[in-house]
């Protein structure tokens, strides 16, 4: 898990976290801004036992930054979708495809529109 950023994080939550290598050298992958890397943050997200659980304490916590819960913050919203800067290729790059992992009905509030 992000072991540095998630201090307030819950001893079941941390203890089954898929990210949990306890070196935190997911981390990187985990607040990054390319795309790819999102889209392997929020694939590890979907194997991830925790993954409601940390998703929840993600907005409870107003997370500023990063993928939890297999969602991308940005200021204590669930962004929908991003997109690489400047122009979009003709043809979508697969490493940018980012994993669908729906939003549960109930915390469809924090969603935020890009
Ligand atoms: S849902 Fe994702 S960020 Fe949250 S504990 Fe699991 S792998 Fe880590």
């Amino acid at each position: 898990m992000l072991a540095e950023a998630i201090d307030d994080i819950s001893p079941a939550v941390r203890a089954n976290a898929a990210c949990n290598d306890l070196q935190g050298s997911l981390t990187g992958v985990f607040f990054s801004e390319e795309l790819q890397d999102i889209a392997a943050a929020k694939a590890l997200c979907a194997t991830c036992p925790v993954i409601l659980d940390c998703l929840e304490g993600a907005i409870d916590r107003h997370e500023p930054w990063g993928v939890w819960g297999g969602q991308m913050f940005l200021n204590g919203k669930i962004l929908a979708t991003k997109r690489r800067r400047g122009r979009p290729p003709k043809t979508p790059r697969p490493e940018d495809q980012l994993p669908d992992i729906p939003v549960p009905v109930h915390l469809q509030g924090y969603l935020r529109s890009a």
